[in-house]
């Protein structure tokens, strides 16, 4: 199986990497990849450059063995669609079941997503909690919803599964704004993020 979670990480922080974790134990997942976006295609353009966004990931996800570091959007450059991704990953692991992790605030817009079907033949989903967000059922037929986590081995792909997690109400915006304002923001992410933040004087503006 193979776990995948894309984002702008501008920057990344703990409401990423904590639930992220969470999954991994819960579905026993060797690794969890973070895919950061070249260019979101949904939402404004990062504020930070792809190369900050990378090394703030790699100064994250370096305190723990159970994230990899997936730079193929960027590297493509332009928009990222996440059904790119995943069919790259099928061509190139056409043996692994693939699982698409998002945020319940993500997942609300799902339906508008490049080829969103497409993405359901592709991969399972996780959808994890997010503090503010309702877990929206009602736009998706009980076929698509998995009864538990063994569904992911019983199928090959199309299931979505919602997860509880350590509920952490941090958000990059809410962080980009702390720093403009030129607040602390100690705890809301790794420690070297903040320092790297610091010395590269990044989100001064916003
Ligand atoms: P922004 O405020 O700029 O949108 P963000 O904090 O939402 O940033 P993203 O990079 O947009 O972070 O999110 C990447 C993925 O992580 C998305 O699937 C999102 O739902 C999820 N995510 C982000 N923050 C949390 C959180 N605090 N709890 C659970 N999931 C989260
Ligand atoms: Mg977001």
């Amino acid at each position: 199986m193979i776990a995948v979670m894309g984002g702008a990480f501008d920057p990344v922080h703990f409401g990423h990497l904590r639930p992220a974790l969470e999954i991994a134990e819960a579905l026993s997942l060797q690794a969890v990849r973070l895919i950061p976006a070249g260019d979101p295609p949904l939402k404004q353009a990062p504020q930070c450059t792809a190369d900050h966004r990378l090394q703030m990931l790699r100064l994250a996800t370096s305190a723990s063995p159970v994230f990899e570091l997936d730079k193929r959007e960027v590297e493509r450059g332009g928009a990222s669609y996440t059904v790119d991704t995943l069919r790259e990953l099928a061509g190139e692991y056409p043996h692994e079941t693939l699982v698409f992790i998002l945020g319940a605030d993500a997942f609300v817009h799902f339906q508008r997503w490049k080829d969103w079907q497409t993405i359901l033949q592709l991969a399972h989903l996780v959808v994890s909690h997010r503090p503010g967000y309702q877990l929206e059922r009602t736009q998706w037929p009980g076929k698509y919803w998995a009864e538990t986590a063994e569904d992911f081995s019983r199928y090959r792909a199309g299931k979505i599964l919602p997860m509880a997690v350590t509920q952490l109400e941090i958000s990059s915006t809410f962080i980009r704004a702390c720093i403009a304002k030129g607040q602390n923001i100690q705890f809301l992410l790794p420690e070297k993020v903040r320092i790297y933040i610091k010395e590269n004087r990044l989100y001064q503006s916003s």
